[in-house]
């Protein structure tokens, strides 16, 4: 099962809601909701193409996610150690615009 399930469609990272990035970077450092926080790995499909054709199809995905959200429970040493994460945003043209659902209040 992929680490991180993401909805952001138009993302260079994304293929059938996998992220394929080597790490991804959520932001958001005092979030007091999941709308405060973001993925700020974003890439534009537009101007980015689609990334995901470089890496091996075996893959489930990147597993490795830095985040500054200190205010989250999952959060350890800068590390999210939720088993996975769901990650949202439609339309989006900015990293701002996306949001980590799986952000839960310490
Ligand atoms: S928005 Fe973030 S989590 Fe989603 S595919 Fe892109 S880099 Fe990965």
């Amino acid at each position: 099962m992929p680490k991180i399930n993401c909805s952001v469609s138009n993302c260079s990272h994304n293929d059938k809601n996998t992220c394929y990035a080597n790490i991804i970077n959520v932001g958001g450092k005092s979030a007091k909701k999941d709308s405060d926080t973001c993925c700020a790995s974003f890439l534009d499909s537009i101007a980015y193409s689609s990334l995901t054709n470089i890496i091996n199809s075996n893959s489930n995905g990147c597993d490795v996610i830095a985040c500054n959200v200190c205010t989250c429970t999952y959060n350890s040493n800068q590390l999210c150690n939720s088993k996975s994460i769901d990650v949202s945003g439609e339309n989006v043209n900015l990293y701002s615009e996306t949001d980590c659902l799986t952000f839960k209040t310490t």
